[in-house]
């Protein structure tokens, strides 16, 4: 067991998931002593926290160093569905296999130097004098660090009790996966999803969301739903339904998953907060990944933009070390806020509109949006996924206005 009195380090992290593993990642590469905390224990990990579908991108893949044996299945297209249509784009992907892919950072990220602590449950800050001096964890342990990082995902444990953040369960996506196999990826009627990423907006199936289903190779495919609990989910939720009822009306109902059987032991749940953040660090102390939150609210991608809240918070935390005089002060740590803005979640605002008007779109609405997608070229397609105001202007109709100013009536209460 470490000396309180020596345990002293660079950076004390609380989370090994995707932000907090990559951020110790980069800070060890830089020469920095980096103790990582995380709450599960070893044997098992990840356990609850292996929540992930784990779709990604090469951007992601190539950016950090991923190798390919923690890919389930690389992928070529991304399908859109609606009720009665679908959408087809060619983009090449990966599912993960999140449990895989969080033991290669934990592993990559030891050989490297960084101390990984399991079964360590972050509870506190510590604060002495005043000042944030490290956090308290486990049954009464203490551990100090020039900087302190939330990772903790949507818990939030620090952020919250240090003021930083305030969670919202109106702006809560909850969902649940199964992982299956038998399912006919290539039925009549249907887009074939062989090799594809597939996002389905039919408010029957998931009320104020989207459902999925990842091919994972041969005839398995993750399956899963997410909803908020917020006004689109009111009107289109079904008296009495929770989330798992949802999903099994959808394996009950979808021909596709006629012959298919979930595997054992595999079934994944999580959650995510779609909102922007109030602010992001305060005196030696960073808030990363969905601690902030920062997964993609259209399309729930947080993978690749919690790893760069990761690599943006290592840069601040060097930038800090590295001057004539150690200053991790909020007014030098709200250089990671900078970076958030425009280099980790740009756009911010914009996609959470988006989403707000996805989700609440009539069904028969997202069978015109469907339509229309098919009908702009890639580049605008683009402009629109990188959350362009103008390039989503084209996808609007004059009957929309009723539904965009509820959302932005909505957004500005
Ligand atoms: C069902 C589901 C499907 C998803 N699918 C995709 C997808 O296909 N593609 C994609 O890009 N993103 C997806 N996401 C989003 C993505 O998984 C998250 O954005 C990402 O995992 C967040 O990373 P994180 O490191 O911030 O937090 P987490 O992944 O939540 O990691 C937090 C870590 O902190 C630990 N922890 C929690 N509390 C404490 C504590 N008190 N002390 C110490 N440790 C603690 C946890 O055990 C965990 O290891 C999905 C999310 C869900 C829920």
């Amino acid at each position: 067991m470490p000396n309180s009195q020596t345990d002293h380090h660079d950076v004390v992290i609380a989370g090994a998931g995707p932000a907090g593993a990559q951020c110790a990642r980069d800070l060890v590469r830089r020469g920095y002593d980096v103790v990582v905390l995380e709450a599960e224990g070893e044997d098992e990990f990840p356990r609850q926290s292996n929540k992930s579908s784990g779709g990604t991108f090469p951007p992601m893949l190539s950016a950090f160093g991923i190798p390919d044996d923690v890919v389930m299945n690389f992928t070529d297209n991304v399908v859109i569905e609606s009720p009665n249509d679908y959408f087809v784009q060619y983009q090449p992907g990966g599912v993960l296999d999140f449990a895989k892919f969080k033991q290669f950072l934990v592993r990559d990220g030891r050989e490297l130097g960084a101390e990984y602590r399991f079964d360590a449950r972050v509870n506190t800050p510590l604060v002495e004098g005043g000042e944030l001096v490290g956090v308290q964890y486990g049954g009464g342990n203490t551990v100090y660090g020039d900087i302190v990082v939330d990772a903790t995902g949507p818990a939030a444990v620090l952020a919250k009790q240090l003021g930083v953040i305030t969670l919202e369960r109106e702006n809560q996506a909850i969902a649940i996966e199964y992982e299956m196999e038998g399912i006919e990826l290539d039925h009549e009627g249907y887009a074939d999803l062989t090799d594809a990423m597939m996002l389905r907006l039919d408010h029957d199936i998931a009320p104020g969301g989207y459902s999925w289903i990842f091919h994972t190779g041969e005839d398995t495919a993750k399956v899963g739903l997410c909803y908020l609990h917020n006004d689109a989910h009111r009107l289109y939720a079904r008296e009495g339904m929770r989330i798992d009822d949802y999903l099994q009306y959808w394996l009950d109902t979808d021909p596709r998953f006629e012959n298919a059987e979930r595997i054992a032991g595999r079934q994944h749940r999580g959650s995510a907060h779609l909102q922007m953040p109030d602010r992001l660090s305060s005196d030696n102390f960073m808030a990363i990944g969905d601690a902030v939150p920062t997964v993609d609210p259209v399309w729930g991608e947080g993978i690749n933009a919690c790893m760069k809240s990761g690599r943006a918070a290592a840069i601040t935390a060097d930038h800090c070390f590295v001057a004539s005089e150690v200053d991790t002060s909020a007014a030098n740590l709200s250089a990671y806020d900078d970076r958030w803005h425009t280099e980790v979640a740009p756009k911010m605002e914009t996609r959470l509109l988006i989403s707000r008007v996805l989700y609440r779109a009539p069904n028969d609405r997202l069978d015109t949006f469907i339509r229309d997608m098919r009908r702009i070229d890639a580049t605008e397609l683009d402009k629109v996924g990188g959350g362009s105001v103008r390039a989503l202007a084209k996808l609007l109709h004059l009957r929309d206005v009723p539904l965009l100013a509820r959302v932005l009536t909505a957004s500005r209460g």
